[in-house]
């Protein structure tokens, strides 16, 4: 019993092909399936990076001005 299932979105509610090989794959990675369409998923990558990690706390937007003044 092989078939392609299909998943919606979390993110976007769009439903997205989670295939068989896909299925096997996250399977022997012992993955959980996966939540996000594969263009909600690169969103997210694409945010981790530009934070630079999960570290979080450092807002180069908030305070911290000390002495310098922004036009
Ligand atoms: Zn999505």
């Amino acid at each position: 019993m092989n078939n392609d299932q299909t998943l919606v979105c979390k993110d976007c509610s769009k439903d997205f092909i989670f295939s068989v090989r896909d299925q096997e794959f996250f399977a022997s990675k012992n993955f959980n399936p996966p939540v996000r369409c594969s263009d909600c998923r690169a969103i997210v990558k694409q945010r981790k990076m530009e934070q630079g990690g999960d570290r979080g706390g450092y807002h180069p937007d908030r305070g911290g001005g000390g002495g310098r003044n922004r036009y």
